[in-house]
């Protein structure tokens, strides 16, 4: 049985949703199906998701949310004129998101939010089922709530319980009878409040339920070819994608700003060993990437150079830290007080840096953090840059080749971007450069052509 999952610009409209039906009804074994909220038709256009947050803003500061709501029926609206279904599956979700808006008012914020979001994927469940059914296929959708996808309560960013996943097991059965479509991104709480995945993350409902089915196969359909070892905005002339890549390539990529996964999304789908195949809804016949537990690579093979901005650097020296037992403890237990996720943390003998997300980094919050370690910790210098960007040059085998990181530093050295940190060697199959956030285009481009060209 294969799983497979259509993001948003899968479903972005009629002709989008025709091309699921046809993917799925052309393999006997596609037997799940996930599906996002309707995405962007073009550039300029809006995620139904994106209709949802503006819409349950508007509910909470007391503004009207009408027209906005009328967009969102509008989105499933084309793609039920478009296949010809009957117009009752869009009275239905109007329906639907009228009650979420009216229920709105007795609940509290963050899982009225929840409840909004989860309406783009729950009703393009609804409606790709009915189109699934127009072409006479036997489908059926199937809700979260129903199947026993549990979550913790952080709206907005829950994770899924451990105890699902014997409760999901139960679909495969279901599966055999006919296709399955679920909606991504959302469960709901013990409580029965229904609670959202980070953003993107239909990508996890989907490696959630191959990993419950015991899928042969998660099949996650997007917009490309396959996963590029460069992100095409910054060097358009890549044309080659991955044909494979293992899960450890994978995560560490998608961390770093790779789009086309989801970054937590690999984890259900590694711990029972389902093949991830990346493919394209608009070029079904393209084989797309492969992503596997183990591959034969060649020794210093680098599958892929990402990169993200929007990092902080706190760097600290004082003489003789390294005799002072506890200093890292207490330097991050400060910065836990105040909620800070620390990303990395490289260190020296007098001094130590930690670099951590820019998001929800105020003023204020860098005024406490400086106050409270100047206090505690008595530093001799104590710095803290923003605008870093981090570089992740990504290959099995990579940490056993000698030369890689000259070859990296000198392609930097020659385009006179300069190094405020380097990060080999705690992962083996990667190395990490930060550098300063408007060089990030330039580093990418001179690495790719080090690694992909000479
Ligand atoms: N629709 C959600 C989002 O835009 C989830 C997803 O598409 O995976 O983030």
């Amino acid at each position: 049985m294969k799983v497979c999952k259509f993001g948003g610009s899968s479903v972005a409209d009629d002709a989008q949703v025709a091309k699921i039906r046809d993917i799925v009804a052309a393999d006997p074994d596609r037997r799940i199906v996930v599906v996002s909220a309707p995405g962007k038709r073009d550039k300029a256009d809006t995620k139904v998701t994106d209709l949802l947050i503006e819409c349950a803003g508007r509910c909470l500061t007391q503004r009207d949310p009408s027209e906005v709501l009328d967009a969102i029926v509008e989105r499933y609206a084309i793609i039920q004129r478009g296949l010809g279904l009957g117009p009752a599956i869009v009275e239905e979700i109007r329906a639907d998101l009228e009650r979420r808006v009216a229920a709105g008012a007795e609940m509290e914020a963050a899982r009225f939010m929840d409840a909004m979001k989860a309406a783009g994927e729950d009703n393009a469940a609804k409606i790709v089922a009915e189109a699934f059914r127009a072409a006479g296929m036997r489908a059926e959708y199937v809700s979260p709530a129903e199947a026993g996808l549990l979550m913790s309560d952080d709206f907005g960013n829950a994770q899924i319980l451990p105890e699902s996943y014997e409760r999901l097991a139960a679909l495969a059965e279901r599966a055999e009878r006919e296709v399955l479509v679920f909606p991504g991104f959302f469960g709901v709480t013990k409580g029965g409040d229904v609670a959202t995945f980070p953003r993107g993350g239909s990508d996890i409902t989907g490696s959630i339920l191959a990993a419950a089915v015991k899928a042969k196969v998660y099949e996650n359909f997007t917009d490309v070819d396959a996963v590029y070892p460069v992100d095409p905005r910054l060097v358009p002339e890549v044309s080659q994608g991955i044909p494979e890549m293992t899960y450890r390539e994978m995560r560490e990529l998608s961390y770093a700003g790779f789009g086309v996964f989801q970054d937590e999304a690999i984890i259900p789908a590694v711990k029972a060993a389902i093949p991830i195949n990346i493919r394209n809804t608009n070029r079904p016949d393209a084989p797309g990437t492969m992503i596997v537990h183990h591959r034969r690579a060649r020794q210093g093979s680098v599958v892929g150079i990402a990169s993200s901005a929007g990092f902080c650097t706190l760097y600290i020296d004082k003489y003789m830290m390294n005799r002072e037992i506890g200093f890292g403890r207490r330097l991050l237990q400060i910065l836990e007080e105040e909620g800070i996720s620390y990303e990395h943390m490289p260190s020296g003998i007098d001094n130590v840096s930690v670099v951590f997300r820019e998001e929800g980094f105020t003023p204020e919050v860098e005024g406490r953090v400086r106050d409270h370690i100047m206090r505690e910790l008595r530093p001799d210098n104590l710095q803290i840059e923003r605008g870093t960007a981090l570089i992740m040059i990504v290959g099995e085998g990579l940490y056993y080749t000698p030369g890689m990181a000259a070859h990296a530093t000198l392609a930097l050295f020659r385009e006179g971007i300069s190094l405020d940190m380097i990060n080999q060697g705690s992962s083996e199959i990667s190395m990490m450069f930060g550098i300063q956030s408007s060089h990030r285009e330039a580093a990418v481009r001179a690495l790719y052509h080090a690694f992909f060209k000479e």
